[in-house]
C-alpha cells in the first residue's frame, strides 16, 4: 500500500473550500503586502502563543534574521545555539556577522544540552538560540537563568514548536523573541513561505516591525537597516483558515503519537538506550516532563539505519533524516574549528534516528503498516 511521509493533500481535502473563499477575498480587495488580514493573523498568533505582540515576516529563516538584526547583534558577536537543527538555526547567526558557537544536545529530547550552555558564555557572548526541535520545548528554566545571569537575549527557534508547551508556557512567550515557520511541511503550514516572531516586550516589538520594512520610519527615513521581510496577505489569509484546525491536527498527531507507542510495545521491540551500536529494537521519542508535545516529527533511533532507510523505501513508507550532519560538521563552517567527536551526542543522532510519517491524517491501517515494516526489520 504504501504511507508518504507527508500527505498535504489529504489536508487540503478537508478545508478547500475555506481555503478557496480566503485566497478569493484577498484577490478581490487587492490588498496584497501586509495590511488587514496580516494584523488579524498577528493578533491571532500572538494570543495562542500567550504573548503581547506577534509580527508576520517572510519565513521562519527571516524571523531568526531579523530578531538577530533587532538585537543589534552582528561582527565579534558570538551566539550560542545547538549543532542539531535546521541549517537556518546557524546559517543565520552566520549571516549577521557573528559566530556561531555551539553546545551539545540531550540524548532523549535532541534538545540543547542546558548544563553545558555556561561553559561557552564569553564576554563576546550576546544571545542563545534554543531549538524546539520535533515539537518538543527545550528546558527553558536553567536557559533562562543563564541568560538573565550574563545578559544575554533569548531567541526561540520555535519553527517546529508552534503551541508546545513548557510547564504551562506556550513556545515562544519565554524567550525575548519567539520565531515561527510557515513553511508548509510545518503543523501550521501556509501556501507558501511564511513566518512570525511573537514578544512581549513592546521596545523590541517596535525595532522589528520597523525593521521589516527596510528600518524606516517615517517612510523614506532610516535610523536602522532592516529589510524586506514582510508577511504577504495571501499567506495570512490561508493561515488564518488552518488556524483554526491546528488543536485538533495537534491532537491527530498526538493520538497517532501514541498509537505508534503501543503498537511498538506490543511487538517487544522497545528498548531505552542512548547507543544503538549493535543493539536490536527501536528507542521511542520520549515526552520530557511538563510539555505539551506537538509531533512535528516523531524520530525514532535504530542500529543499521541506512539500513532501515532502504528497507523502508523498497516498501514506499516515507522516511527522513533530520538531520544527517551536524552543524560543526558542515564544510561551511570548517572555519569555525569545531571537529569531529566535539559533539558526540549530536553526531549518534545523526547517525540513527529517522523520521516516520506522523501527520494528522493518517490513518491506523498506515500506521499498523509502518511499525509492521520497522518490526520486521528490527527482530
Ligand atoms: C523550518 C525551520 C526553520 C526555517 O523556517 P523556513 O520557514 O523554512 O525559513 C528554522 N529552524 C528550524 C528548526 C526549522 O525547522
Amino acid at each position: 500500500m504504501g504511507v508518504p511521509l507527508l500527505d498535504l493533500k489529504a489536508q487540503y481535502a478537508t478545508i478547500k473550500p475555506q481555503i478557496l473563499a480566503a485566497i478569493e477575498e484577498v484577490m478581490e480587495s487587492q490588498y496584497f503586502i501586509l495590511g488587514p488580514k496580516v494584523k488579524e493573523l498577528e493578533d491571532a498568533v500572538a494570543a495562542y502563543s500567550a504573548c503581547g505582540h506577534a509580527v508576520g515576516v517572510s519565513s521562519g529563516t527571516d524571523a531568526l534574521l531579523i530578531s538577530m538584526m533587532t538585537e543589534g547583534i552582528g561582527p565579534g558577536d558570538e551566539v550560542i545555539t545547538t549543532p542539531y537543527s535546521f541549517f537556518a538555526t546557524a546559517g543565520c547567526i552566520s549571516r549577521t556577522g557573528a559566530r556561531p558557537v555551539f553546545v551539545d544536545i540531550d540524548p532523549i529530547s535532541f534538545n540543547i544540552e542546558p548544563t553545558q550552555i555556561e561553559a561557552a558564555v564569553t564576554d563576546r557572548t550576546r544571545a542563545v538560540i534554543p531549538v524546539h526541535l520535533y515539537g518538543q520545548m527545550a528546558d527553558m528554566d536553567p536557559i533562562m537563568d543563564i541568560a538573565g545571569k550574563h545578559g544575554l537575549a533569548v531567541i526561540e527557534d520555535g519553527a517546529q514548536a508552534i503551541g508546545a508547551e513548557y510547564k504551562g508556557r506556550r513556545a515562544g512567550s519565554v524567550g525575548d523573541y519567539g520565531c515561527f515557520s510557515f513553511f508548509p511541511s510545518k503543523n501550521l503550514g501556509a501556501g507558501g513561505d511564511g513566518g512570525m516572531v511573537v514578544m512581549n516586550d513592546d521596545g523590541r516589538a517596535e525595532r522589528l516591525r520597523v525593521m521589516r520594512g527596510h528600518g524606516g520610519k517615517p517612510k523614506y527615513y532610516h535610523s536602522m537597516i532592516g529589510g524586506n521581510f514582510r508577511l504577504d496577505a495571501l499567506q495570512a489569509a490561508v493561515l488564518l483558515v488552518k488556524l483554526d484546525h491546528l488543536d485538533a491536527w495537534t491532537q491527530g498527531r498526538q493520538d497517532n503519537a501514541n498509537a505508534y507507542r503501543r503498537l511498538f510495545n506490543e511487538a517487544g521491540v522497545v528498548v531505552e538506550r542512548q547507543d544503538m551500536t549493535g543493539v536490536k529494537g527501536v528507542v521511542l521519542p520520549e515526552e520530557s516532563p511538563a510539555r505539551r508535545h506537538i509531533y512535528n516529527q516523531f524520530v525514532i533511533r535504530v542500529d543499521r539505519r541506512d539500513e532501515l532507510r532502504q528497507w523502508l523505501d523498497e516498501r514506499s513508507i516515507g522516511n527522513e533524516v533530520y538531520y544527517p550532519v551536524p552543524f560543526h560538521m558542515q564544510e561551511c563552517f570548517a572555519d569555525l574549528g569545531y571537529k569531529e567527536g566535539d559533539f558526540p551526542v549530536s553526531e549518534a543522532a545523526a547517525r540513527e534516528t529517522l523520521a516516520v510519517p506522523i501527520y494528522p491524517e493518517l490513518t491506523d491501517d498506515m500506521i499498523a503498516e509502518v511499525v509492521g515494516a520497522i518490526v520486521d526489520f528490527v527482530k
